[in-house]
């Protein structure tokens, strides 16, 4: 009861700021489709019991509803074995089969192959060229990336930003609501010595939203729904579910406007199903709101069609403005 009470104060808190900040809502008003993409990494379509599958667990009414009404789409796409991120992501992000074109389901971070595939492909740098702004809106933890390690342990998320925009969004970003942290709350950065302030899943909803108004496309990735299925912690998985449907509530409150569309995807199923911890080739969800929804869930079948039926929406021959 409580928690709702202070929802519907920052609900109705962010209803009167919006009124405020529409007119200066930037470039997209009128111009064409704002497009809004949350990508949740191991993320299926699976069974309602909610014994087996914890989004049925009442943790997560926002997201139960995203999956009712999304499109199941194929993230095994005719490859043996069971999907995997390397190559998943890697084909939601650049529209090429990549598991066929490898002819396997490669885990973890891309190989070599994959990033020149990633390199050339994506979908920022496809935006770019046809005269459109986007940007991947995750903060990154700079000390940590340029270190050896970290750069051999290169996500497909990363090596698609590094190949189009040849930065990042940085800590200081963040701080400035510029940038979201992959946990949403900014918890995860204390254990690298963090000591700035922990902020709510609705605050990051907040500053997504505004990064996502002042481009044409937004990627936004999380990653601790696949951590946690991994680690078989059901108690872990409900709160990273808590914390993600409270995030999805504010982006979906606000991130309604007649030229935005929000979509919601993955690129493998896993905490779907807690019968295993390794991932599964149940469909994966395409949830979209807004404008074009309705076509684009019509038109996407497997991750590889995602960009191609994105593409459709923005015409090459735009310019910045
Ligand atoms: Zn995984």
């Amino acid at each position: 009861m409580k928690e709702y009470e202070l929802l519907s104060r920052i609900y109705s808190a962010l209803d009167s700021c919006l009124k405020c900040y529409t007119p200066r809502m930037g470039k997209n008003v009128g111009q064409g489709i704002c497009t809004l993409m949350i990508f949740v990494d191991g993320l299926g379509l699976g069974h309602s019991d909610p014994e087996v599958n914890p989004v049925f667990s009442g943790a997560c009414p926002v997201l139960c509803e995203l999956l009712r009404e999304a499109a199941a789409i194929d993230a095994v796409m005719g490859v043996e074995g069971l999907p995997q991120s390397a190559t998943g992501q890697t084909s939601l992000l650049t529209g090429v089969n990549a598991q066929a074109q490898m002819g396997r389901h490669i885990e973890g971070f891309p190989n070599r192959e994959l990033r020149d595939i990633i390199r050339r492909e994506n979908i920022f740098g496809k935006m770019m060229e046809r005269g459109y702004s986007s940007t991947f809106a995750n903060a990154y933890y700079l000390q940590a990336y340029t270190s050896a390690e970290l750069r051999r342990r290169r996500s497909v998320t990363t090596v698609a930003t590094e190949a189009a925009f040849g930065k990042f969004r940085s800590l200081e970003d963040m701080l400035a609501g510029r940038a979201v942290y992959q946990d949403l709350t900014r918890e995860q950065l204390r254990r690298r010595g963090y000591e700035g302030p922990l902020i709510e899943p609705e605050e990051a909803g907040y500053h997504l939203v505004e990064i996502a108004r002042a481009h044409d496309f937004t990627l936004f990735e999380y990653f601790q729904t696949d951590l946690a299925a991994h680690r078989g912690d059901r108690q872990a998985l409900l709160s990273v579910l808590e914390k993600l449907d409270r995030f999805l509530g504010i982006l979906l409150h606000m991130f309604r406007g007649s030229n935005e569309l929000f979509l919601l995807t993955s690129d493998h199923g896993n905490l779907e199903d807690f019968g295993t911890r390794l991932h599964t080739g149940n469909p994966v969800p395409f949830a979209a709101r807004g404008r074009e929804a309705s076509r684009l869930k019509a038109k996407i079948h497997s991750l590889k069609d995602v960009v191609p039926a994105l593409l459709e929406l923005y015409p090459p021959g735009h310019s910045i403005a």
